[in-house]
């Protein structure tokens, strides 16, 4: 056995990881190949997980959603990472766009929005990078402009998750370019009832070949006064807030990947013979492995602490940041080593370990790269 129980793990999480786990398999494996030449999944893939119940699933059942807690969203993040599906956008939709409106939503804008990311009638996205700015998003360009009581959005977005599909995009824009940090807001874009919003190529990707990343352009885009998330300025301070849970969410997921990853190399190495043995006889093997399922065990340790933390309110900010930055580096590490072990077989696309590999390098780039983290842990210091 190479994964280990969490201590958050509970009866209540055992069945809905058993329904993931079909759900994955039935609905998402078998179109794997099919997804990377469209690179997008259907469209009906999120209302059949919205009918099962695996959408917004640590949403307040008063807005939709599922009731659960953070635990409940790591679990399906663990399960479609196991599956080895890696075009279901899910993460940003549930982990991210759902949890801002939750946040700084009105009353009224919660009840809106969220029974439609709950059910999965609505796709949701948020845009923050564009082609001049990643890292460093105070050098933001896109503006909202006052317009009698509403706003008129102007700019363009750049590799943005579920962008071709996103009925409801959460816009990151300059209110007030004078002020840095301090003049930016979030602003909700509905793409059916916004015109001027269009949407440019889903960009093509060394990994990750079914899942939609988009460039999303914003041509004097009015909005009503409603589309505001919270107050204006706000911006900047909001999405310092939800970073511990967004970086969590990929540290989860790096995790199970990386046991997944060991699981698939253990089985190949138990099967496949040279020079007259299984590979697993070679006393490298049995130490390449034994390395890998270490570095599993400690990172599978740290994000558990971390995931308990995240549920009782009291991950930080560094805190998350380590956590991000080391799972996805052992990642990259263990599944690269994993690759090895399968000889030439570990560089075909067919096998799920070459899919592993490409899929993994993205983890150490989105959600604030690495030396971004780095640079948060080193200021904590
Ligand atoms: C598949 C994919 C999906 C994505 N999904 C989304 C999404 O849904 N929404 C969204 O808004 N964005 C998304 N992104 C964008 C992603 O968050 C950015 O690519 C990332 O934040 C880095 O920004 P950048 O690409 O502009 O790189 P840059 O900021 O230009 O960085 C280039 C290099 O410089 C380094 N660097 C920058 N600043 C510093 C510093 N201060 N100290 C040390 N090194 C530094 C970086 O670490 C990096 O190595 C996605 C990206 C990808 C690839």
């Amino acid at each position: 056995m190479t994964a280990r129980r969490s201590p958050w793990m509970t009866e209540d999480l055992d069945q809905l990881r058993s329904l993931a786990r079909t759900f994955f398999a039935k609905e998402a494996v078998p179109h794997q190949e099919r997804w990377a030449e469209r690179k997008q999944v259907d469209r009906e893939f999120w209302t059949k997980a919205g009918e099962l119940g695996l959408l917004c699933l640590s949403v307040p059942e008063e807005y939709g959603g599922g009731g659960g807690t953070f635990a409940h969203e790591a679990v399906l993040l663990e399960e479609q990472a196991r599956s080895g599906d890696s075009a279901w956008g899910g993460s940003v939709h549930n982990g991210i766009v759902a949890h801002y409106l939750l946040a700084y939503g009105s009353e009224e804008q919660k009840h809106e929005w969220l029974p439609k990311l709950a059910s999965g009638e609505h796709v949701g996205a948020i845009a923050m990078s564009e082609p001049g700015a990643g890292s460093d998003l105070q050098g933001i360009t896109t503006r909202a402009r006052r317009d009698g009581d509403g706003y008129v959005l102007s700019g363009s977005k750049t590799f943005i998750s579920n962008g071709a599909q996103a009925d409801l995009v959460i816009v990151a824009a300059k209110t007030d370019p004078e002020k840095g940090a301090a003049g930016i807001s979030l602003l909700v874009v509905e793409a059916a009832r916004a015109e001027g919003f269009r949407r440019g190529r889903v960009l093509d990707k060394l990994g990750l070949k079914g899942q939609d990343t988009s460039e999303l352009f914003f041509d004097d885009v009015r909005l009503p006064a409603s589309a505001l998330l919270g107050g204006e300025g706000q911006g900047f301070v909001q999405l310092m807030r939800q970073l511990p849970q967004e970086r969590l969410v990929i540290a989860v997921s790096s995790v199970a990947g990386i046991e997944a990853a060991l699981e698939l190399t253990l089985d190949y190495v138990k099967q496949r013979s040279a020079f007259g043995r299984e590979l697993i006889k070679f006393q490298n093997t049995r130490f390449t492995l034994a390395e890998c399922a270490t570095e599993a065990r400690v990172a599978r340790a740290f994000v558990d602490e971390c995931v308990g933390l995240h549920l009782r309110g009291e991950l930080d900010v560094p805190t998350a940041a380590m956590a991000k930055w080391w799972s996805t580096e052992r990642l990259c590490r263990v599944v690269d080593e994993c690759v090895q072990l399968f000889g030439g077989y570990g560089y075909m696309t067919e096998y799920p370990i070459a899919r592993a590999w490409a899929d993994a390098r993205v983890q150490k780039i989105y959600g604030g790269t690495n030396e971004i983290m780095k640079e948060i842990i080193a200021r904590s210091l």
